[in-house]
Formats: C-alpha cells, structure tokens, sequence
C-alpha cells in the first residue's frame, strides 16, 4: 500500500464518460489499497473557452487587475472538473472529496497567470486520506498570501500533481494523458518515433524546455527538485487493464544512471518554431555591448535563447540572439528606439521563419563528435547552419523553419532512433 498521485490531463476529462472511466480508473487502484490523491486539469477546451469569455469582453491589458480576473475566471475550469470526479467516484461507491487550491491550501506567489507555488499544507488531505477518502485536487490554481486566487500557467496541472507529490512524499506520481508516453520525438512527424521506456530527469528537462510538450516545464523542474518519481502514461487504455501491468507502462522519468537503461547516446530530438532571430549589424568590439543590447531586452522581460557574437573585422561585429516570436516585434522596436541609437550599431534586422532543432541525451556526456555528427547529416542534406548552441546533454541548431522536418527526420534515423533498443 503506498500513496499514488494521478494526475488527469484535459482530454481525459473531456466528457462525462471520460470522467467516467478516470472514476473507475481511480477505484481500481484505491481497491488495490493504495491511498490514493487525484488532481485533474479542466475538461479539453475549457480554459480557452474561459479565457476567451473575457477577451470579448476587454482585450487582453498588460495590468496586474485584469491578471487578477483572468485567474478568478480559468481556475472555475478545474473546480468544475473535480467537483464532477468526486461524484463519479462516489457513483462507483468510493468516499471522495474535492478541494480546490485555497481550500488545501497550495500556497503560491502572487505572479497571476503564471504564479509559482510556495508550499503546500497537507494537513486536511492526509486526514482524509487516513479516514480511507480519495482526496481530488484542482489542479492549475493556488492562493496568494492576499488570498488571491492565482494560477500556475497553461499546463499547470502538471506542476500542481508534481508538487502536492512531492509535499506528501508520494511513492510516484502517475501523469496520465492523450500520448502513451515520452517519444524519441513528435510521431506526428516522424512515424517511426519510438516511446521511451526510461528517460532520465535532466534528458526531460531539456525536451520539456525544447519544445515537446507532454509535461509542463515547470513539473519537471520540481520532480527534479524534489525526487519525484514521475511517469508519463496514456489514459485512454481500458481502465480495467491489471493493476500491475498499467503501473509499469508508459515512460518512467529517472533519476539515476542506471545501467540497465536504454543506452542511446542520443534519446531523443526535439525542436520548436517558437522562435525569432533579431540581427543587431555592425556594433562596435567593445566591452559593455552584449550588456547593452540584452540588457535593455532584460529589462522589458523578455527572454532570450540563443545568443551569438563572432570576431569583429575593423572592429565592428554582428549580434545576433533569439527571442520568443511573441516578442519580436516588441524586441525589435525596443532595440530601434532604445539601443541602437546609442550603441553606433547600424541597423537591426530580424526574421521569424526560423526553428530550433535540437538532440538531447546524457550519453553526449562521454561521447565525443556528436555535434559534429549532427552537422554532417544536415550538411547532406542541403541544410543551412545559422546558429548552435550546446550543453553537456544537447546541442541545438537554428535553422530556416522550411526544413524543420527535413531536419527532424533526417537525425532521427542518423542518430538510430527508429530502431528499438531492447
Ligand atoms: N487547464 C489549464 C490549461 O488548459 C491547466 C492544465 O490543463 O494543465 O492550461
Ligand atoms: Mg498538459
């Protein structure tokens, strides 16, 4: 008997049969006799639809009050959705209950929109659980020390699961979703993407923050942080499969090196077209210039990614760095106004029809020519290298978004992904 955290994404909430069978799925493994903590996401659709309610009403302003109304209005997704569960559940003859964040409470800062969570007291939810309850958790939502209700970010239900884990010391933390699984990348894509049975912690916290979308960011973060088991697995299986073999599906996030692991030096290719490329031409080889440039960009909180300076030729040289495309043009306009005018810098230019591609995997480490692997294979195909960047465990390329896929399918196979390992 061990204390399970499920969490349920959108989909699987989608619809009262869905509910459903989330019910019958969390009675099977609160009969097994497991204590057992559900935090569900709102049902698919629901938070745009909220979301969208209030920008016909006002379009979205950058003030800390309008903030405020959008979190008041997205949480209600995620009361629905447990409310719904608990009932599902006490259909099926189980003694449940709902809370949402502030009731529990799960304490957070006061970033609305994107807050991050503090503490949580698990007081009320482990005497429920001594009493035999199954405890239903929103997820996505907390309380500020004001008593404001905040949220997480999109996705956020996985960072609530993750956390209120880690605060009770769960024995794993089961993410079920629409994908069976972590993928050696996107199988929409690449057809012959192939699931992970393991991947390691820090392989998912470059994948997640790469691009590939099956956790939030953040919740990896925090299973980092925290040690929490974590395992990414479909809900659409049918909920009566044994116990057993359910709990061994999907991918299991790891946090040692283990030997018996899938030994790929590379595990997994991820790429994202989120992002622009802005050009600063021409700015003097000085010291203080990167600080200018990003600096100004720092100070408007926008983010930057890749960054690139090469050597100057009569002492001028090219910058050249990455921003999310919802911050182009901003970026650029900050830049034209702010910086340039005072750097001696001769213009800024920009494109946005650019992605990133990227292969990840801690076998990088103790393998050398890697990278240049990865150039090769996009070298032969005609590809155009505009920028890179490494790490320890990934090295990243920025090139025109037209062969992003060309790009993806072309190292998949290099890198032997199609094949399977066992
Ligand atoms: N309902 C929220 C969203 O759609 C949180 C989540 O689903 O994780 O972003
Ligand atoms: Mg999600």
């Amino acid at each position: 008997m061990a204390l399970i955290v499920h969490k349920y994404g959108g989909t699987s909430m989608g619809s009262t049969e869905r509910i459903r069978n989330v019910a019958k799925r969390v009675a099977k493994w609160h009969r097994a006799g497991h204590q057992m903590v559900v935090v569900p996401s709102a049902m698919s659709g629901e938070t745009n639809r909220l979301l969208g309610l209030a920008k016909e009403l006002a379009p979205a302003a950058h003030t800390t009050a309008y903030a405020r109304e959008l979190d008041m209005i997205a949480s209600t997704g995620e009361q629905v959705s447990v409310g719904l569960l608990a009932i599902a559940l006490q259909a099926e003859g189980i003694d449940a209950i709902s809370y949402t964040g502030w009731q529990v409470p799960v304490r957070t800062d006061s970033a609305y929109t994107k807050a991050r969570i503090e503490s949580i007291d698990d007081t009320r939810v482990r005497a429920d659980l001594d009493a035999g309850k199954v405890v239903i958790i929103t997820g996505f939502q907390g309380i500020d020390a004001q008593g404001h209700i905040t949220t997480l970010g999109r996705g956020g239900s996985d960072t609530s699961a993750v956390a209120i884990a880690a605060a009770m010391k769960a024995a794993e933390c089961l993410i079920y979703t629409d994908v069976d699984g972590v993928y050696t990348t996107d199988p929409r894509i690449v057809p012959e993407a192939r699931r992970l049975h393991t991947i390691s912690f820090e392989e998912m916290l470059e994948m997640a923050s790469l691009g590939s979308k099956v956790l939030q960011i953040r919740s990896v973060e925090f299973a980092g942080k925290y040690r929490v088991p974590l395992r990414v697995l479909s809900s659409f299986t049918p909920w009566d499969i044994p116990l057993d073999e359910e709990a061994k599906s999907g991918t299991l996030i790891t946090f040692e090196e283990d030997e018996n692991m899938e030994q790929a030096v590379v595990s997994g290719i991820a790429f994202n077209r989120d992002e622009a490329k802005i050009t600063v031409m021409g700015v003097p080889d000085k010291p203080g210039i990167a600080y200018q440039i990003l600096g100004a960009v720092a100070d408007a909180n926008i983010d930057v990614d890749v960054i690139l300076q090469n050597v100057s030729h009569d002492g001028k040289t090219d910058f050249s760095f990455t921003v999310h495309r919802n911050d182009y043009a901003k970026t650029i306009d900050l830049l034209k106004e702010k910086v340039v005018p005072h750097l001696g810098a001769n213009e800024v230019v920009g494109d946005t029809k650019i992605c990133k591609v990227s292969i990840v995997g801690i076998g990088m480490r103790s393998h050398a020519g890697v990278a240049s692997r990865m150039f090769r294979v996009l070298a032969e195909e005609g590809i155009n290298i505009q920028m890179i960047t490494t790490s320890e465990i990934k090295t990243s390329v920025v090139i025109d978004e037209k062969y992003m896929e060309l790009a993806v399918r072309a190292l998949h196979k290099a890198f032997d992904l199609d094949q399977d390992a066992a």
